[in-house]
């Protein structure tokens, strides 16, 4: 391990603290002061600046969305920990996660989750993002390039489903079908008159918390105002 690894390090125990700032700033919203340790400690652990172009290493761990190429990004480290702990996984829990993109949320799913699977649409970052959490070490993610907003029947149901692109003005029913009873469904939805341009701020999003209980009743909270890049349905954007 060279002096790198250490400035590394470094900047994500730092980054980590500012999601916590962020979370006490926004518990209104999310209904605590503080997250699960597990989701703290996985965030802490994952080697964000393995997932982003070697040119933006040196930024890394800034707490905001960057470009990942093909028009996308990868998520902002706050929202990656909201989401996940929204999704409250436990060790046993099968997990499906919609739009892997640069695969930095995969990973930290994959940190708590019995198994996670993944699907993304854009063949090519599905194929870069299999590859790099291979290498990383990871053996308990499927992988798959397709419309997410279908699920994957063949590995459901699942405990935990975290959608990481805006559905547009409804949650995918395929989802809700796939989750199991007891199972938590995290989702952006973006409710906006028109369709989402780059750089999204003109958009309205809620980040959603869809619930089935015991019985397979469905309920729903909205948590808070989102910006995510759009979730790409039935081949169109
Ligand atoms: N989980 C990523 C976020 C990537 S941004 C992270 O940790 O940073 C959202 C991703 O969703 C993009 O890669 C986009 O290509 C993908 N996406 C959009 N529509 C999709 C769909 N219908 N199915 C699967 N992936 C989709």
């Amino acid at each position: 391990m060279g002096k790198g690894d250490g400035d590394m390090r470094a900047a994500r125990q730092a980054m980590v603290q500012e999601i916590a700032v962020e979370v006490r700033a926004t518990r209104k919203h999310l209904g605590k002061e503080a997250l699960d340790p597990r989701v703290m400690a996985a965030i802490g652990k994952v080697a964000r600046h393995a997932f982003v172009p070697a040119v933006n290493r040196p930024t890394a761990y800034e707490n905001r969305p960057q470009p990942i190429g093909h028009g996308q990004t990868i998520s902002q480290p706050y929202m990656v920990a909201i989401m996940t702990d929204l999704a409250a996984i436990e060790p046993t829990d099968r997990v499906l996660e919609i739009g892997t993109g640069c695969g930095y949320q995969t990973a930290v799913l994959a940190e708590l989750a019995a198994r996670v699977a993944t699907i993304e649409v854009v063949p090519e970052l599905a194929k870069q993002a299999a590859a790099r959490l291979r290498d990383l070490g990871y053996g308990n993610i499927d992988h798959r390039a397709g419309d997410g907003a279908l699920g994957w029947p063949e590995h459901a149901p699942f405990e935990a489903i975290i959608v990481t692109a805006a559905a547009w003005h409804r949650v995918p029913p395929a989802l809700i079908g796939q989750l199991a009873p007891g199972g938590r469904l995290v989702v952006p939805v973006d409710r906006s008159k028109a369709a989402a341009q780059y750089p999204f701020t003109a958009q309205q999003q809620d980040l959603l918390l869809v619930s089935k209980d015991a019985q397979g009743k469905v309920s729903e909270r909205t948590v808070l105002p989102v910006a995510f890049v759009p979730l790409i349905e039935g081949g169109k954007g």
